[in-house]
């Protein structure tokens, strides 16, 4: 899940408002508010009534008025992805416990251990991640 809101960082990050005295706090602060919404949304996208217009509310003071709308389009544009692999997970995996690492173990069960920030995978199976970058490059070049 945590692709998604690195998507949105990264995407929305070039457009901060320049502050000279300390240019790492709105990086920290769009970074965290897309965590949490998409943590929020991943526990619970049902309940969770306009993700992308309560992430642009959090995040909207930290740009130029004239990028406003641009950036409420890229927040829609992703949290749309989000919500679409969400539902597509759910109805591949039955119900979706996203906050759990996506690897298998030895025996086939799904890893119960919790991934790390940033990360769909857990410490151990964090290796997985690059390959299934690659494997989804390879997809989209094909
Ligand atoms: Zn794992």
């Amino acid at each position: 899940m945590y692709r998604f809101s690195r998507a949105i960082y990264r995407d929305l990050q070039p457009y901060l408002l320049k502050d000279q005295l300390r240019p790492e706090l709105g990086q920290r602060l769009l970074l965290s508010a897309c965590e949490r919404t998409i943590e929020r949304l991943a526990r619970d996208h049902r309940r969770f009534a306009r993700p992308a217009a309560s992430l642009f509310s959090d995040v909207r003071a930290l740009f130029p008025v004239s990028m406003q709308l641009m950036v409420y389009d890229v927040i829609e544009v992703h949290m749309n992805n989000a919500l679409a692999y969400l539902d597509e997970e759910i109805a591949e995996r039955g119900s979706a416990d996203l906050l759990r690492c996506r690897a298998t173990n030895r025996k086939g069960k799904a890893c119960q251990r919790v991934p790390v920030t940033g990360s769909d995978y857990c410490p151990s199976h964090r290796y997985l991640e690059k390959v299934q970058q690659q494997r989804s490059s390879g997809m989209l070049a094909a």
